[in-house]
């Protein structure tokens, strides 16, 4: 059997994978490059939401649902309303996002739709598809690693939905709305108002275990119902379940990419600017042969205070709608979007870190210090 070589492999074609291959194309990289992707956008049903700039605004337009620049989060007593003038809640259309990225990759990307495993060799790794064998000078694996059975997850279901009602305001995203059964972990409802009579609203819990589908569907209704709100049609349904904690990999050879690379944010698993900055990182180092390209890629620089953040929410899950709460009024509204966005910037960091309880933080500090997994 022949053996096809490229430059360039890239294991999975989600927002990484294709981020990864539409920004080469972009920067006119003449290397050669084969993605390996089982499902089509289509069968992608997402949104993908992040803070973005006026200039990331303008480039994502074509695949973006909605716009807004408010945001809420809402706690049993007290609710924290942020507006920015620098940045934008943005939610992406995944589908759109990745058929856009398909068109942007030029001829010399050839798209594989097919699982791909790996197999080390003598010299190197064997990628197998469709029983062919290919090999590649540089790997960029972002197939999605399992998460721990006993991390904290975060774990959702939401439905888009028409509404019998005119919304009242628009102009303002739910980030977290904790009236919400809180008796198996920390639960929210998030809500995105589309348009005047159309939202997407999610159940999502923070907790270390998958609920049945009733508890996310139970929720989504009573909080329509909180907010006198009735559904004339459920349009769509999405469902995901993220790791935040570092998930154990099995060693390998590979460039790990995308959230499987650590690009996500552990305590809020917002990953897509992080994708994308990696992303830009990445193509310059192709782009000038740089050599610590091989070297393991960086994911979220300030993990190490994630985890503590997400120490304080698995040992103390009862006050976590009043910490929410409270580290979002510690920041104003650039702050919170810079820090959601991954912001390595320590003094937003040091005022998120104050608002947590003091000796609840420092117990969490040390435990983190002990048991991170410091890859
Ligand atoms: C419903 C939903 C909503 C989300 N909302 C947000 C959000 O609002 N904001 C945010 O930042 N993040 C969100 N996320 C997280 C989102 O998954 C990430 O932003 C983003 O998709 C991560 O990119 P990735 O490339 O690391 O992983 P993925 O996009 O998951 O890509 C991995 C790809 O690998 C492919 N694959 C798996 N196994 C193989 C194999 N053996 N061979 C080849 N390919 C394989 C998969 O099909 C997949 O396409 C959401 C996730 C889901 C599911």
């Amino acid at each position: 059997m022949t053996i096809d070589e490229f430059d360039i492999a890239i294991l999975g074609g989600g927002n990484a994978g294709m981020t990864l291959a539409a920004k080469l194309s972009l920067a006119s990289c003449d290397k050669s490059i084969i993605i390996f992707e089982p499902h089509s956008p289509k069968l992608k049903s997402a949104t993908w939401s992040t803070w973005a700039d006026d200039s990331e605004v303008s480039s994502l337009k074509p695949y973006l649902k909605g716009i807004w620049k408010r945001w809420k989060i809402v706690g049993n007593q007290s609710e924290v309303v942020h507006k920015s003038l620098d940045f934008s809640y943005i939610a992406i259309d995944a589908t759109k996002y990745l058929e856009g990225c398909a068109k942007i990759i030029d001829d010399r990307v050839k798209l594989i739709s097919s699982y791909v495993e790996t197999k080390k060799i003598s010299d190197g790794i064997l990628l197998l598809a469709q029983e062919k064998k290919f090999i590649a000078d540089l790997i960029f694996d972002s197939r999605p690693a399992n998460p721990d059975e006993n991390g904290l997850k975060q774990h959702f279901i939401g439905w888009e939905i028409e509404v019998n009602q005119t919304l009242t305001d628009t102009d303002t995203v739910t980030l977290m709305d904790f009236r919400a059964d809180q008796s198996r972990g920390i639960h929210f409802i998030y809500a995105l108002p589309l348009s005047g009579n159309k939202l997407l609203v999610e159940s999502t819990m923070l907790s270390k275990n998958v609920e049945n589908d009733d508890w996310y569907y139970d929720a989504i209704e009573e909080w329509l119902t909180l907010n006198k709100l009735s559904i004339k049609e459920k349009l769509r349904e999405e469902r995901g379940v993220i790791p935040m904690h570092k998930t154990k990999l099995p060693s390998s050879d590979l460039i790990d990419i995308g959230v499987r690379g650590g690009s996500v944010r552990l305590s809020s698993g917002y990953s897509f600017s992080i994708v994308q900055q990696q992303a830009n990182a990445l193509v310059e180092k192709i782009i000038n042969n740089d050599s610590s390209l091989l070297l393991k890629t960086k994911g979220y620089p300030l993990g190490f205070l994630d985890s503590v953040f997400n120490r304080v929410l698995l040992d103390y899950p009862s006050i976590a709608a009043e910490i929410f709460v409270k580290h979002s009024s510690a920041l104003d509204g650039n702050e919170f979007a810079s820090f959601m966005r991954g912001s390595q910037n320590i003094r937003i960091w040091f005022k998120v870190m104050s608002a947590l309880p003091k000796f609840i933080f420092i117990q969490s500090f040390f435990k983190t210090l002990f048991s991170y997994d410091y890859r």
